[in-house]
């Protein structure tokens, strides 16, 4: 049944979660105008731009990219807010599509996999959906990349990050993720970890980091936001 509601949630009248206005299209979640204006990084694939950086001596992350800035108190917000905390799993899909379109003409496109970053399991229960896969999933209708699913699991991570200072939050991290049961060779595999948006990395790094010590992979990272 779950498949015919999200079918249906698509059809659903809605309207822009930036301005208000009301949406005619399935499947949008912003206007014409707003989208638009939509604040993106254009980063692409160029070299050396800020997310790539943020792995500049952590990890041999490639490359990475993501799509627009996330800026405090900016409209755009709503955008990641919705999709998190109030089920809005077509905004998931949507930005999905905006970040497949931004990596379809780059290097990132020939990536063999998308791997979406992992929900700890009570995390997934509570919420019902993984949003980075919806994320992945959209990306993934747009470039033909496949997701791989059951690659990694999150663990750990039973303390809120939120009373502890950056080298607790990266400890933390470095213990959320495991390589699942039963994955594939990824040797010599290009792999795009998929998620919401980038903060510190500390994340992503955990991410990178358990493939990189199985597996002579190429890591790539791209987020729709980066903050
Ligand atoms: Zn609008």
């Amino acid at each position: 049944m779950q498949w015919l509601i999200d079918f249906l949630m698509l059809f659903l009248p809605s309207n822009c979660l930036v301005c208000g206005k009301r949406l005619h299209a399935p499947g949008v979640i912003l206007c014409f105008i707003c989208e638009m204006k939509m604040p993106r990084t254009g980063f692409g694939d160029r070299d050396n731009n800020p997310v790539s950086k943020i792995f500049w001596g952590r990890v041999r992350v490639r490359a990475g990219t993501s799509l627009f800035r996330f800026e405090k108190g900016s409209a755009y917000q709503a955008l990641l807010h919705d999709l998190k905390y109030r089920g809005n799993q077509k905004a998931g899909l949507y930005l999905g599509r905006l970040l497949g379109q931004e990596l379809k003409n780059t290097s990132f496109a020939d990536c063999d996999l998308m791997v979406p970053v992992p929900l700890h399991r009570r995390k997934l229960k509570q919420r019902g959906y993984n949003q980075s896969e919806l994320i992945a999933r959209g990306a993934s209708d747009i470039t033909g990349i496949p997701i791989g699913s059951n690659l990694i699991r999150r663990t750990g991570y039973q303390r809120s990050q939120t009373t502890m200072n950056r080298q607790e939050r990266f400890e933390n991290m470095a213990l959320a993720f495991s390589l699942c049961d039963d994955v594939p060779d990824l040797d010599d595999k290009k792999i795009l970890i998929i998620d919401d948006i980038i903060t510190t990395g500390a994340t992503l790094e955990a991410c990178s980091q358990v493939l990189l010590s199985h597996f002579k992979c190429m890591v790539y990272i791209a987020t729709v936001s980066y903050a």
